[in-house]
């Protein structure tokens, strides 16, 4: 599929049944703002797992929604970014939950959401009005979720917090941003030594079909692409900082590192950010938490 002449791809969405009622929306081309959404149905109550970065987007899950007869008894956002729950408010009807840690950092960031339009400009005029509705704080673990679904949770990896939810019958792994498919990771929040950790354990669990947070409903080839890409970074961020690089190089280092097949990726520019997280976390020197500016 390629994209249209003038830049980027419309952001469409589009419905994948993965059966025994468990449904995603895929979000168009999963680049910046484009997240996508996992529905488990228990008969007539359904776990949404993400809501998109705009209630306009998850219009598909609300219209699968309707014609199955389910209504929304629960949101679950994955992680701290707004990408994942600025659709919230289409579900005004469910409970909405984050990871502790993540609710509190979106609460810190809703303080001041001024950063949003520029950080995603293509939305920009949408996020100017959207009213974001936070999720609640929660211990995924004591979460009623439908199909024996377990919540595993990954400290320092994507992000300060990422909630991944396996559904061992199906094989079915709803990675959230744990995994990015087609499309560069951003780790800005988050550790690469310590995603690389969260990859080796999802992909200990063996699934068949992969959910990511971010491009096309895929298989485990993907966690595995990523988990080579994110390795291949950390090894060019090590040796420079062996040969007295610090994080002020980032920008010299991350024009060294070949990304091999990920340089087709989506977001290329992303990995220069990669490579200052992985200077940082070998240098001590991390970057400041909190919203980008
Ligand atoms: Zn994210």
């Amino acid at each position: 599929m390629s994209a249209p002449a003038g830049g980027r791809t419309a952001d469409r969405q589009r419905l994948v049944d993965l059966g025994d009622e468990v449904f995603a929306v895929v979000n168009g081309d999963g680049g910046m703002g484009l997240s996508n959404s996992t529905v488990l149905l228990d008969g007539g109550r359904a776990v949404v797992i993400d809501t998109m970065l705009l209630p306009r987007m998850n219009a598909p899950v609300r219209k699968e929604l309707q014609r199955r007869n389910a209504t929304a008894g629960l949101v679950v956002n994955t992680h701290q970014h707004v990408d994942h729950m600025g659709g919230n408010g289409a579900f005004p009807e469910a409970r909405a939950v984050a990871p502790a840690e993540a609710a509190r950092a979106l609460g810190l960031m809703a303080q001041d959401t001024s950063f949003l339009p520029r950080l995603m400009p293509a939305f920009a005029s949408e996020l100017a009005g959207l009213e974001l509705r936070l999720p609640e704080p929660v211990d995924p673990h004591t979460l009623p979720l439908p199909h024996g679904a377990e919540a595993r949770v990954f400290r320092n990896a994507h992000s300060i917090v990422d909630l991944a939810v396996w559904l061992p019958r199906q094989r079915v792994l709803v990675a959230g941003d744990l995994c990015f498919h087609g499309v560069t990771p951003l780790a800005v929040h988050g550790s690469i030594s310590g995603w690389i950790g969260a990859l080796d354990r999802l992909i200990a669990l063996d699934p068949a079909v992969v959910v990511p947070g971010h491009g096309e409903v895929t298989g485990p080839e993907a966690l595995h692409a990523l988990r080579d890409y994110l390795k291949g970074l950390w090894a060019t961020a090590r040796q420079a900082a062996d040969e007295g690089a610090t994080a002020s190089d980032a920008a010299a280092v991350a024009r060294s590192f070949d990304a091999g097949t990920a340089g087709g990726w989506r977001e290329p520019e992303r990995s220069a950010l990669n490579v200052r997280v992985a200077l940082g976390e070998i240098t001590g020197d991390p970057l400041p938490l909190g919203p980008p500016r």
